[in-house]
């Protein structure tokens, strides 16, 4: 038994057969660190505001305004450079820092806007991914663009 252990690949990922469901991403490419979770990047930028005194300023649309703003520093990275490649290997190490940080701003803008609208993020992504793939179901879209009003599907008026 050791030596079958020793031989597996320890990061090879297994397809579950206890639910019957399809591994969620079967990619060998890019993904993220397990942790910090949503809800622990939450807890974090909620006891950053705490520590300041800031949460008084932390209003929804506030969190909004300051979001769109951050959305536009990471468009200021991109723009004028033209299309880029997947993983941006023409760009410098501090480009590529810098974006980290921009999309980082708008995460954590993000999150905390929803924590202040008391919308569970997480749970939320998880229930719209269900209807996008109601909305476009990949038998009849596969290849395609258009947008779902373009199709014959039962989620129609949903946004
Ligand atoms: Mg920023």
């Amino acid at each position: 038994m050791m030596a079958q252990q020793l031989n597996s690949p320890p990061l090879k990922r297994q397809r579950s057969d206890r639910d019957g469901q399809e591994e969620p991403d079967s990619s060998e490419g890019f993904r993220f660190s397990q942790e910090p979770t949503l809800d622990q990047i939450r807890a974090m930028q909620n006891q950053f505001s705490r520590e300041r005194n800031w949460d008084q300023f932390h209003t929804p649309r506030n969190l909004l305004l300051a979001m769109t703003g951050e959305v536009g520093e990471v468009a200021e990275l991109f723009q004028w450079r033209g299309e880029v490649e997947e993983g941006l290997p023409d760009w410098s190490e501090k480009d590529k820092k810098h974006l980290s940080q921009e999309l980082s701003d708008v995460l954590i803008y993000l999150v905390r806007l929803a924590e202040k609208c008391h919308v569970d993020l997480p749970a939320a992504a998880v229930d719209k991914i269900k209807l996008n793939k109601l909305k476009y179901p990949a038998h009849q879209v596969y290849g395609s663009s258009k947008k779902y009003t373009e199709y014959n599907t039962p989620e129609k008026n949903s946004s």
